[in-house]
């Protein structure tokens, strides 16, 4: 099964950049998947077409087979995201935080609160559960962007570019830590435009570029074509 599959998917912005030019790919169940692309390529355009933040132009996607345009709220339901920006109440604290995303999806409450210990304590953030957010470390801000995501138990988990501007320490324990979601079961895709980190992490790739899908092939094969 496909989780995720991206068809002929086009976005022109009111301001006439065409972001997205047709680009298609897939990714399987279970895979470990890079997008990777130079800035401006098109990456986040379509993170935000995937997780119906834009409407696309043209084209469509599947998440788990369900289409974004016309089963959103199913699509969605299979989908974590974990944006480039932090982007939650830094006044909030994370247990809040992260029940409050489980109540986004219609999870119960007592439930989402079970949830949200068990994602706080495997993230190493209990400790800081009920401590205004904006004390947190910039390593301890990203890991709660993780759990928020996982509050749905996400089938597909979505990072965009996760690692910048994080420094080394900080990256090497997020991958860790992501590497074990995937072997849990989830399927990842990340986007970043280090080759160094897709190669690290991921077996499958996609190469994106002025909006099109240039490449979309496995890692062993790329690094071989080098
Ligand atoms: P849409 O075509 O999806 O309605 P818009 O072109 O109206 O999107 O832009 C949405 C928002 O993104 C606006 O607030 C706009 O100022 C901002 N924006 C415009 N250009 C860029 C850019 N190059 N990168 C990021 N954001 C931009
Ligand atoms: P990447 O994530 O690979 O850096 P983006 O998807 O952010 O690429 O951007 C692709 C192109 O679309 C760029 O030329 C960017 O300036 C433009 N763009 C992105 N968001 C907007 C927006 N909201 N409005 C207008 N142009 C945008």
């Amino acid at each position: 099964m496909l989780a995720l599959e991206v068809d002929n998917l086009r976005k022109t912005y009111s301001n006439g950049v065409e972001a997205l030019k047709g680009a298609s790919l897939g990714v399987e169940e279970g895979d470990f998947f890079a997008l990777l692309g130079p800035n401006g390529a098109g990456k986040s355009t379509m993170i935000g077409i995937i997780s119906s933040l834009v409407n696309a132009t043209g084209g469509d996607v599947r998440v788990f087979g369900a289409s974004v345009r016309k089963q959103r709220s199913l699509a969605m339901s299979y989908l974590g995201l974990v944006p480039q920006e932090l982007n939650f109440n830094q006044f909030e604290k994370p247990l809040e935080i992260v029940v409050n995303q489980a109540g986004f999806y219609g999870i119960p409450k007592r439930i989402a609160a079970e949830r949200g210990e068990h994602y706080l304590k495997k993230l190493q953030l209990w400790d800081k559960h009920d401590k205004p957010s904006r004390m947190l470390s910039g390593g301890m801000k990203r890991r709660l962007m993780i759990a928020r995501a996982m509050v749905n138990q996400p089938r597909l988990l979505i990072l965009d570019e996760p690692t910048a501007g994080v420094d080394i320490e900080i990256r090497r324990s997020m991958w860790e830590l992501v590497e074990e979601i995937n072997a849990a079961g989830t399927t990842v895709i990340l986007t970043t435009h280090y080759l160094e980190e897709a190669e690290q992490l991921c077996r499958n790739i996609a190469i994106i570029n002025h909006g099109q899908i240039v490449e979309n092939t496995s890692m062993r094969e790329l690094l071989g074509k080098l």
